[in-house]
């Protein structure tokens, strides 16, 4: 476990949170990154001076690591240095970027690294401007820029519900965050965290659900199944984009696995009504699973399989299988919607029965100080 600094859903940097430490081996790697990225974050290389992509990037936003997606700088440090690598006086938090002492190519000086992955990023001098005095020297290779205004993509498992209470405001209308698969925030598997996907009628029902579980750390009510232009909620109320109200859940799969999700799924919902729960109709209410990998789906068909054998339920399963192209993050104000708004008719109606059927249903996997009341 390393001690830093990461961003919440909310877009704000929250900390310090304890994350796990990142250890791929070099084929790993080699999947993961460019061979550029490889050679300085993996190899200790040193790019070119003046060729690096990030040299003359005058945007506001943050640098993070190219390895594990780890925030280091942000563009308020940011100097023109001279040297032909991105230059920086400060770590955007103590903790992110580490130090060690480098005497290769017989010259002694300081090393930095990802704190979370040990990634190679450059060097640290001691002639660097006000007010620190320090030139962090960079490679563009080892780094990724996320401009100011998309910061919320960079939301970290590890972030928790950090800092979510200081600037939660329920009807502020911010657009939908979208999170393509296979970016570092879409990640399925992060570290020792893992992502699911699920939609089964109105969102703000399942998330309260599944928040209510042991070994989950964060839900997000969002959209899957449709384009990024059309992700949001006018739009997707519609019916005819493609989308599925869905929630991704962020769970540690020592403490929860794929399958007990799956069982708790499918318990929470009708499965067996085509486009629809309850009173909500359209297509954006189906029931479908969106799985990230083959494993996930090989998972959830033998679910499907298991539960129609047994006859759990009186009519046919009409849950699709659907590979997760991409999630799209609900605006704010649809974020814990029932914990937000408990008194709320269709919360009452709708979102409390669920959540108390599946607290009656599997008490052995609720976390240990939840109550119905508090979700
Ligand atoms: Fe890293």
């Amino acid at each position: 476990m390393v001690r830093v600094h990461v961003f919440n859903r909310q877009g704000d940097l929250v900390g310090p949170v304890d994350s796990p430490k990142l250890i791929l081996n070099d084929a790993q790697w080699r999947q993961r990154l460019t061979p550029e990225q490889f050679e300085v974050l993996r190899s200790s290389g040193t790019e070119r001076p003046f060729c690096g992509a990030l040299l003359d990037n005058k945007m506001k936003g943050v640098y993070t690591c190219a390895g594990c997606g780890l925030p280091l700088f942000s563009s308020d440090a940011k100097f023109h240095s001279g040297t032909g690598w991105p230059s920086f006086f400060q770590p955007i938090a103590e903790g992110n970027v580490a130090q060690k002492h480098d005497h290769s190519y017989g010259m002694s000086r300081t090393e930095i690294n990802c704190a979370r992955c040990d990634g190679h990023l450059g060097h640290v001098f001691d002639d660097g401007p006000r007010p620190t005095g320090l030139r962090f020297c960079l490679n563009s290779a080892s780094l990724n820029f996320t401009p100011s205004e998309k910061l919320a993509t960079l939301a970290d498992p590890a972030a928790g519900t950090a800092g979510l209470q200081k600037s939660r405001a329920p009807m502020q209308e911010t657009k939908a965050q979208p999170q393509q698969a296979g970016s570092e925030t879409q990640s399925h598997s992060f570290g020792a965290m893992q992502t699911a996907v699920f939609a089964g009628g109105c969102f703000w029902c399942t998330e309260a659900v599944f928040e209510q579980l042991e070994g989950v750390s964060d839900v997000e009510s969002g959209y899957a199944g449709g384009a990024e232009e059309t992700a949001n909620y006018e739009r997707v109320c519609d019916g005819d984009t493609g989308h599925a109200e869905a929630i991704r859940i962020t769970y540690d799969p020592n403490r929860i696995s794929y399958d007990r999700l799956l069982d708790v799924f499918f318990d929470s919902h009708d499965p067996t009504q085509l486009n629809r729960q309850g009173n909500d109709y359209g297509a954006q209410y189906r029931s479908a699973i969106f799985y990230a990998d083959e494993q996930q789906k090989q998972v959830a068909q033998a679910k499907i399989a298991q539960l129609t054998q047994s006859h759990a339920f009186s009519k046919p399963i009409v849950t699709t299988l659907e590979p997760l192209a991409a999630f799209y993050t609900a605006e704010q104000y649809h974020q814990n919607y029932a914990r937000n708004n408990p008194l709320q008719p269709y919360i009452q109606a709708a979102a409390i029965p669920k959540v108390c059927k599946i607290r009656e249903k599997h008490p052995g996997l609720l976390k240990k100080n939840s109550a119905a009341g508090a979700t």
